[in-house]
């Protein structure tokens, strides 16, 4: 469809015939591909793209599952080559946060926001970002709520400062109109507490003198160095691709002599093979792969990262069959999306609806919810991925107590518009 200069295309997924409609014939190709070519595709309720009438670039909206609410999820600006890589990250991506979601028993459904970073244009110039970001928030707007956005890889502080002069559907606005800011010091907090529960469970006496080796020195990953370090960490090696991710580290860091500092070059998967206790992929997803897990050392895979696991169900049975101790990414990096997620309901010191996800007494905080899917499926014998899936599937149905259904209705009828 092109309308005054946009270019949109969607696909829904129609729950009474069980089949997926899509607003152009010739997606038909691409929409086979869901079935059959992308294990990961869920029936999701509903994909919307638009080419930016400005910039020229994708951007694409992911609706999981909204049955909890609408669907919330931050946006990712990322390199893809083909398109089928950009879809087969939203089309993730969206699945994992309905699991985050309803597994911290937030009231949302899961959804996802991916932008494609263009060859022709330098990502960093402000004013190409300002232009990216406004059209993206019509895009959102124009969805009239389904979908809620935040902040995710690529995308900045003051990027959702953009967006959120142009539309009312996205969170993590910054502190000074009234949001809860950037998320990544609690987002790494609370994957220092996955690592803390996995070792408690396994008998291994926290986290003091432990060796972590992290890959990616980014904003997850410094501030769960900081945490790691309070609690007597024995070291930490940081890797990273860029040199100017490890500086900034190293500047937060000074002359700290725990943590150790590693320039890798792209595609090195070396931060996983280390002889650590724990191995932290803190950068991309798919690192848990048939050519990486063989390699890995570690006791423990506690890290911020999404979607780690290349291929769910059969990189979570190799990681348990080679006796390595996975921890769900949708459990550990649940703050990210926590912190903002009641951003509506305003703030009170120290807010139990955050905190409480990183004290060790609350039977649903990340700390104890760890320790209990590590326990548990040493018993049932499932992975910890199926245990963790098995908790989260039963809160996925629930719907949401007073708008359930809405987010669903909201694209019936944005289809029967047009
Ligand atoms: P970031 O962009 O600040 O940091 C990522 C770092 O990884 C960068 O420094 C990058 O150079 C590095 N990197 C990329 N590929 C690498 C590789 N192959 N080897 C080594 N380093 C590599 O992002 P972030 O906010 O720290 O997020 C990290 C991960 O955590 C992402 O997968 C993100 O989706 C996830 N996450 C973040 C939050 C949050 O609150 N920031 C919340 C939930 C999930």
């Amino acid at each position: 469809m092109k309308e005054n200069g946009i270019t949109r295309a969607w696909w829904v997924f129609d729950y009474e015939n069980n089949e997926i409609l899509t607003s152009h014939k010739a997606l038909a190709g691409l929409t086979r591909h869901f079935r059959s070519e992308m294990p990961d595709f869920d029936r999701h309720e509903g994909i919307f793209l638009q080419v930016g009438p400005e910039t020229g670039t994708l951007q694409g909206v992911f609706v999981h599952n909204t049955n909890r609410g609408q669907a919330a999820g931050g946006t990712r600006f990322w390199f893809y080559d083909r398109i089928e890589d950009f879809l087969f990250d939203g089309i993730r991506l969206s699945k994992g946060m309905t699991y985050k979601n309803a597994l911290a028993d937030l009231w949302w459904g899961g959804g996802k926001g991916v932008i494609a970073v263009p060859s022709n244009q330098d990502r960093n110039d402000p004013a190409f970002r300002k232009t990216l970001y406004t059209e993206y928030a019509k895009f959102v707007t124009s969805l009239k709520g389904c979908y809620v956005t935040a902040e995710d890889v690529g995308t900045l502080p003051e990027d959702m400062d953009t967006i959120f002069s142009a539309t009312r559907f996205t969170t993590c606005i910054p502190e000074e109109k009234g949001g809860s800011g950037n998320p990544s010091k609690l987002t790494g907090i609370g994957v220092a507490r996955a690592m803390e529960g996995a070792l408690d469970a396994l008998g291994m006496k926290g986290i003091s003198g432990k060796t972590v080796s992290v890959q990616g020195s980014g904003h997850v990953a410094r501030f769960m160095t900081e945490e790691l370090l309070k609690k007597g960490v024995g070291s930490v090696i940081l890797h990273d691709i860029f040199q100017s991710s490890l500086d900034t580290a190293k500047a937060m860091f000074g002359t700290e002599p725990r943590v150790k500092y590693r320039l890798i070059e792209k595609g090195d998967m070396s931060p996983l093979f280390e002889k650590a206790d724990v191995v932290s992929p803190c950068a991309t997803g798919g690192t848990l792969n048939d050519d990486t897990i063989p390699k890995i050392r570690a006791a423990i895979i506690a890290g911020g990262a999404n979607n780690q696991l290349e291929d769910e169900a059969r990189h979570a049975k190799m990681l348990q069959e080679r006796e390595i101790v996975y921890t769900p990414d949708f459990l550990n990096n649940r703050m990210g999306i926590v912190n903002c997620a009641n951003e509506q309901y305003g703030y009170v010191n120290n807010d139990p609806a955050i905190y409480r996800h990183l004290n060790y007494e609350w039977e649903n905080a990340i700390y104890a919810l760890t320790k209990n899917i590590v326990l548990d499926s040493k018993k049932s014998g499932m992975t910890t991925y199926e245990q963790a899936l098995h908790m989260t599937q039963k809160k996925m149905r629930e719907p949401h107590p007073i708008w359930g259904n809405r987010s669903r209705e909201i694209i019936r009828s944005l289809i029967l518009n047009q």
